[in-house]
């Protein structure tokens, strides 16, 4: 079976606290946004604070649809 296992359950503390890699402050209530590929380096990912997600129209990493999974649904 390639059911994905889903662990959105783990990331919907609305009060964390991090680094806005959008207004480059710490904020709280980030989310993250995209994740670094990890090959050269430490990895990590861009986190966004709500009122820069709405600004730029981020979707958060949780929030967005899997690879292949309606992306070639016009
Ligand atoms: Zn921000």
């Amino acid at each position: 079976m390639a059911e994905p296992t889903q662990t959105a359950s783990t990331t919907n503390t609305p009060s964390s606290f991090g680094y806005c890699a959008w207004h480059q402050a710490h904020c709280r209530g980030v989310r993250l946004i995209r994740v670094h590929e990890q090959g050269s380096g430490p990895g990590g990912g861009l986190f966004a604070c709500r009122p820069c997600r709405e600004s730029f129209d981020l979707v958060p990493f949780a929030d967005q649809p899997m690879p292949g999974a309606g992306v070639d649904a016009t």
